[in-house]
């Protein structure tokens, strides 16, 4: 059964939740330190440049993130467009990311592949937690 991972809006902790993709849609989320419902999907391991967070959000693909972990020829083509979008090289790292994505290799193949995809893994929340 696959994990889908979270990270709440309220309390800023990260989660994962485990159910059948059929699952993923029709759950309710809630975080499962808190309770809350306010809870935002994260995409697992392949990192997205930080600091365009909140320009990421206008783009209207962010709403259909699930199943795309499972289809990596399909996220590499999202985070190109983002790229595109975006308007800024996002770096070599990232462009490396891209075209193995598109050509099939899933998220955990390219970490492996890239050990420095990993290293600043905490980054990624953006908060202070723990
Ligand atoms: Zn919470």
């Amino acid at each position: 059964m696959p994990y889908y991972p979270f990270r709440c809006l309220d309390c800023k902790r990260r989660f994962e939740v485990f159910m059948t993709y059929s699952e993923y849609g029709n759950q309710t989320v809630v975080c499962a330190h808190c309770g809350s419902s306010n809870v935002q999907r994260r995409i697992s391991r392949v990192r997205i440049a930080k600091s365009e967070d909140s320009r990421l959000e206008d783009l209207s693909d962010l709403d259909d993130f699930s199943g795309l972990e499972d289809d990596p020829r399909a996220l590499g083509r999202m985070m190109r467009k983002m790229s595109q979008e975006i308007g800024e090289d996002m770096g070599p790292e990232m462009d490396e990311v891209i075209d193995r994505l598109e050509a099939g290799q899933s998220p955990e193949e390219i970490e492996a592949a890239i050990p420095e995809l990993g290293a600043g893994e905490s980054d990624l929340a953006g908060g202070d937690e723990e």
